[in-house]
């Protein structure tokens, strides 16, 4: 502290001088003014760490001073002290409410006063470092708020690039979302690779009409740019712009006028293939894009591509799982549902029968002699045949019902919301057209009939799925030895 600068503003010579002396000889660095504007001279030279002020000084009153120091920014946090010969109270009066610090009565014994001066210096310096503290806090707090923001438009964009979107779309929402985050007018993606001639617009956030639109990348140099290097440009100003000497003199020649001031290029790219770039821009009236934005955006786009690479790996894997899904309900000969998943439809279309109080009906279809299809034709024309059979009873059965292949040459349709008499009718009409149809294959054509058991919920005693096999199957030997080509319940 021995090293604070104290200012002293006092009109009489003898008082700066005794001043001076008394407070260089404790250390202090000093500086010594006469009056009002030699004070602010100073002043200007260098903020002290304490003022020592007159308040009687000729032409102009120390309190005057002293509120107009209080009222400028730049000096309002010096601690002031005023000097004078008034009683303490009376200064009190004269300078209530208006900042200084202390007050020194003249004469002034200099003990008292180096202690008084030394107090406020210590004060002011618990003061001023709070202040900076508290200042820096708040610093950090606007910081913290300002990551948090941009995480959270970070976030927002992601959110909204999940799920089933086209590439289109998502071009299109990272693009919204980037041109609202930066407040621009403009902002489209373009479609190309390096060395192109010309990009398309995937999308215009500013003009959907552009959708799609070629351009020729010879008249987008910062384009070219970004694609080549896989960096991002960015163009504060295309008045001033190297990239765009070139290109402005074709403009002046041409009479183009070209309403935009900056510009930023991110290029992109999807998996190992550069894809294009995000094309930002803000127009002459509008502030320039700075490199902080560069970053900003350049963050936005790389998380949103992750996402979006993200989100296709998963569709594949999705679309690979239903397929191994299909595949493990599947009969690989005829398409239809196998035997498990038969069972498993059966048991909750049972538990809908049950807790609507619906109707639940199935058939159960077995080929006749099968075994001299395979005996006459070969194995391969039984084949073709149960195809063929499978095929006939699934492009004949409404959306809700389902097919099935239970065993060799048997089948089980099941037909939800059907009572007995409209499951018996059904069942003859596919006896009908399987008696009718001709089995074509490589060898010749291929008459069979089928026998069909038919049983229904809640009919007679059935209760659950193994009785509607049990039924359907007791019918099934009922139209077998009834003589065969029959339905029976
Ligand atoms: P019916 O039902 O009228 O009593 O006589 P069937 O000859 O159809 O009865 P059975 O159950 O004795 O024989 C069924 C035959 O179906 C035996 C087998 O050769 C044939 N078969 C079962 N699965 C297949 C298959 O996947 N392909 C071919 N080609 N034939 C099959
Ligand atoms: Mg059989
Ligand atoms: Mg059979």
């Amino acid at each position: 502290m021995a090293s604070a600068h104290i200012m002293i503003a006092d009109d009489d010579p003898s008082i700066l001088e005794s001043l001076t002396g008394v407070l260089r000889d404790s250390g202090f660095e000093v500086s010594a003014a006469d009056g009002r504007d030699s004070l602010m001279r100073a002043l200007g030279n260098g903020t002290p760490d304490l003022l020592l002020l007159d308040v009687i000084m000729p032409g102009v009153d120390g309190v005057q001073v002293l509120q107009e120091l209080k009222a400028d920014s730049r000096w309002r946090d010096i601690p002031v002290l005023m000097v004078s010969s008034l009683s303490p109270d009376e200064m009190t009066e004269k300078t209530f409410g208006l900042g200084a610090a202390d007050f020194i009565r003249k004469p002034f014994r200099p003990r008292e006063l180096i202690a008084r001066v030394q107090a406020q210096l210590r004060s002011h310096a618990a003061l001023s470092s709070t202040r900076d503290a508290l200042r820096s806090a708040e610093d950090a707090l606007r910081r913290a708020r300002d990551d948090a923001e941009s995480r959270k438009k970070v976030v927002d964009i992601l959110h909204e690039v999940t799920g089933d979107l086209v590439s289109d779309e998502i071009y299109h929402i990272l693009a919204r979302r980037v041109a609202r985050a930066l407040k621009l007018s403009r902002c489209s993606v373009i479609l190309a690779k390096p060395g192109d001639k010309t990009g398309i617009v995937a999308t215009a956030f500013d003009d959907p009409a552009l959708r799609h639109f070629e351009i020729h990348l010879d008249r987008y140099p910062e384009i070219s740019s970004a694609l080549e290097t896989g960096l991002p440009v960015l163009v504060e100003d295309l008045e001033s712009s190297d990239l765009h000497a070139n290109i402005r003199l074709e403009w002046k020649a041409s009479g183009t006028k070209v309403p935009i001031r900056s510009v930023i290029v991110l290029p992109f790219s999807l998996g190992a293939e550069q894809a294009g770039v995000f094309f930002l821009r803000r127009l002459t009236d509008e502030p320039a894009l700075t490199q902080v934005d560069v970053e900003f955006a350049d963050a936005v786009v790389k998380a949103a591509v992750a996402a979006i690479v993200r989100a296709q790996l998963l569709e594949t894997t999705r679309a690979e799982n239903t397929r191994l899904e299909v595949l493990a309900h599947t009969d690989p000969l005829t398409q239809a549902l196998n035997r498990r998943a038969l069972t498993v439809r059966l048991v909750s279309e049972m538990d809908r029968a049950r807790r609507y109080n619906a109707d639940l009906s199935m058939l159960m279809v077995d080929l006749d002699h099968f075994k001299s299809v395979n005996d006459t034709h070969g194995h391969l024309v039984g084949d073709d045949v149960l195809r063929e059979v499978a095929h006939l009873l699934q492009e004949s059965v409404r959306s809700v019902d389902f097919v099935a292949r239970y065993g060799g040459e048997e089948f089980v349709v099941v037909l939800p919301e059907t009572e007995a008499p409209g499951a018996v009718k059904f069942a003859e009409r596919m006896r009908e057209r399987i008696a009718a149809t001709a089995f074509v294959s490589d060898r010749g054509s291929v008459r069979i009939t089928a026998s069909i058991g038919v049983a229904s919920y809640p009919l007679g005693d059935v209760h659950t799925v193994d009785d509607l096999f049990a039924r359907a199957d007791e019918a099934l030997y009922r139209a077998k030895s009834g003589g065969r080509n029959l339905v029976c319940q």
